[in-house]
């Protein structure tokens, strides 16, 4: 198994960990961008949401709603947060297992860069 989410949801690579249920794990980003900077991935290998098919809806709906949890643990839910999925070489994707990122704590300059 090279893939290092992969390697992280099975707990193989240790990483800090904020939920984790049946299908997804949210853990905090190495290099944070913020003053919170969660990344949160589906235990199954999905490479992106390009590569995402009618049968992962179900997973695609559960990670937004653990996006939703962190934000909740993490008390930024009335502030606000913002959750990026990076997709494919021109979307800034370096690792090639789909994770939203919630990002919160600053206010957050857009558009992107
Ligand atoms: P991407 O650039 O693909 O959208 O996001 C990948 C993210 O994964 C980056 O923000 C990077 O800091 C984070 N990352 C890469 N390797 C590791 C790791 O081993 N542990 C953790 N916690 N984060 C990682
Ligand atoms: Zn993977």
């Amino acid at each position: 198994m090279s893939c290092i989410f992969c390697r992280i949801a099975s707990g193989e690579i240790p990483s800090h960990r904020v939920l984790e249920t049946e299908n997804v794990v949210a853990f905090h980003d190495l290099s944070p961008q913020a003053p919170i900077h969660v990344l949160v991935i589906p235990r199954a290998h999905i490479e992106s949401v390009g590569a995402a098919q009618p049968e992962h809806a179900a997973v695609l709906g559960e990670l937004l709603l653990a996006c939703r949890q962190v934000a909740e643990q993490l008390r930024v839910l009335e502030s606000g947060f913002r959750v990026v999925l990076n997709t494919g070489p021109n979307g800034g994707q370096t690792v090639p297992h789909l994770h939203a990122h919630v990002l919160a704590g600053r206010h957050l300059t857009w558009p992107p860069g």
